[in-house]
Order: C-alpha cells, then structure tokens, then sequence
C-alpha cells in the first residue's frame, strides 16, 4: 500500500530526524519543506507555542495542498522570568548567530539574575492540518530539568548542551536521539498527538 504523505512544517534538521523516528511505525512517509518547496516563509508572530504551530500547519498545508504537521517549541528558563520561550531561536538576536553564542550568553544572563534557581523546561505545540489547512488535532509537552554550570555532549541541537532533564544527570546532547525523544517535550507531545493522527489518516483512505 503507498505510504500517505505529510509534510512536516519545518527545515530544522534536527527535528526532522527526531520526528522521522518517533513516526516512523506509522505508515506515513514525512517530508520536509525543503523537499517540496520552496514555500514562502511563515512568520512565527504567535504569543504562545500553541498559535506558532497552528499559524505553520495552516499555512504550509495550504500552499503544498498536502496534510501537514508544525511543531513550534522553546526553551524557558526560570532565572530570566522564563525567558527566551517563543523567542528561543532568535534570542540574542545578530550579536549571538550559533547556539555555542547564544548559550553562552544565557549562561551569563543567569549568572547576572537576583534569581538563582536554575530550573528550566522545553516545551513543544504540535499542530496537525488537513490539506484545506483545518486544525484538526493538536497536542502539548512539557520536559522539566535544569540548566548545567558549562555546556557538555554533541548530540541534539539548539540548548541540548545546557539542558539536564530531571531524574538525570547528563545533557540531552550526551543522550542518544531516542533516549531525548523518549522522555523530550517534542516526544510527549508527537505521543499525545498519534491517536488523533491515525484516525485522521484512516479518513483518507
Ligand atoms: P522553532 O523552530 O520555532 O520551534 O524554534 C525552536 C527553537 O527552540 C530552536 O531553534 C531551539 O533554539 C529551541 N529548541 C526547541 N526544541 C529544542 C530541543 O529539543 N533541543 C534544543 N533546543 C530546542
């Protein structure tokens, strides 16, 4: 039987490889933008994770006339008023283009904090649009740890260096992708959402 095709409403290699794992068993074959593209960018002007991944569904649904499935995730850190959130991939802005910079920069945005906790959390939205660019389901996660004293691991991307998770005590970029997607907020809400995708796929055939 062919495979049904989504497009995922993303470029980030990283998360293309995470979520190819994670959907991997379920007949679908996932296609990322660049493969279809070019489209026109969408921007991420949403206020929370929620909007962000509804606005890139909708949109890149409607322009590839394919079902979709967006993702808008962050990293939130309490000691900066749970700062950099849905500006996570922007923060630092030109002054701090790779994450070794932006890292590096939030270290010592923490350090310079009256707040000493160093807990912090990614979370991750997960919107899934039919071809027309309805929502149809969407999803949330949450993954809770704290921020290490120095980066450590080469795995993952984006804050994985300074991102222990509770219950651990190494990095995600120390951890294997299917150790991080087991337990990652992109993971949580990819399982949330599967149910509602398999349903969803069955009305297509
Ligand atoms: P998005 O591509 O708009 O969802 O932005 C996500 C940004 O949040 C990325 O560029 C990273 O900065 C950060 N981020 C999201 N998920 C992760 C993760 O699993 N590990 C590390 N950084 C992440």
């Amino acid at each position: 039987m062919e495979k049904t095709k989504l497009l995922l409403g993303t470029a980030n290699r990283g998360k293309v490889a995470e979520l190819n794992e994670m959907l991997g068993g379920l007949g679908v074959e996932l296609v990322p933008l660049d493969a279809v593209g070019p489209f026109e960018d969408v921007a991420e002007t949403g206020e929370t994770f929620a909007e962000n991944a509804r606005l890139k569904a909708s949109a890149y649904a409607r322009q590839s006339g394919m079902p979709t499935l967006a993702d808008d995730s962050g990293f939130e850190v309490e000691a900066l008023g749970w700062r950099p959130g849905v500006l996570s991939a922007r923060y630092g802005g030109d002054a701090a283009k790779t994450f070794s910079e932006k890292i590096e920069l939030l270290l010592s945005e923490m350090e310079q904090s009256k707040t000493r906790s160093r807990a912090a959390r990614f979370k991750c939205a997960v919107a899934l649009a039919a071809a027309d660019g309805e929502i149809v389901a969407e999803s949330e996660g949450v993954v809770s740890g704290s921020v290490s004293d120095s980066p450590s691991g080469n795995g993952g991307f984006g804050y994985d260096p300074i991102f222990v998770p509770e219950g651990f005590s190494k990095t995600f970029a120390e951890m294997s992708s299917a150790e991080k997607g087991g337990l990652s907020h992109r993971g949580r809400a990819i399982l949330q959402i599967i149910p509602y995708l398999r349903t969803f796929l069955g009305t297509l055939t």
